[in-house]
């Protein structure tokens, strides 16, 4: 837990959210400004500052995050007609929350 960090107040509910997916490593909540219909953040909970910072023993928590972004991409019913899978590093990335996550966009109409 970092203080100060928005999303490590999220994961040990110091603010309240509804989560969609909770393990023992990450959760999943969605975009609180959604730049689609479907925009939800799959968010590990060890504090990881950014995308630069991973480190080896970080690869287990990564390689899960896509497989359950993969789950909620079905579960969410954009599976088939597709969806993106992004991570924004650093600030001229777009990065605006300094605890890494990945983004699940998609749902647009056909
Ligand atoms: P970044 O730009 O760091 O890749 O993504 C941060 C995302 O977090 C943004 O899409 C932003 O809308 C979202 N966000 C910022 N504050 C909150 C919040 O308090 N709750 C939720 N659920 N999402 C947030
Ligand atoms: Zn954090």
């Amino acid at each position: 837990m970092s203080e100060n960090c928005l999303f490590c107040k999220i994961i040990h509910k110091e603010i309240p959210s509804e989560f969609l997916h909770e393990d023992d490593i990450c959760v999943v909540f969605r975009d609180i400004n959604p730049e689609a219909p479907v925009h939800l953040l799959v968010v590990p909970r060890k504090h990881v500052r950014s995308m630069n910072d991973i480190q080896k023993e970080d690869r287990d928590i990564i390689s899960h995050l896509f497989l359950v972004a993969k789950h909620m991409a079905k579960e969410q019913g954009v599976n088939e007609s597709g969806y993106k899978l992004l991570f924004n590093v650093e600030k001229g990335g777009g990065q605006m929350i300094f605890h890494i996550h990945l983004h699940l966009i998609g749902g647009w109409k056909k």
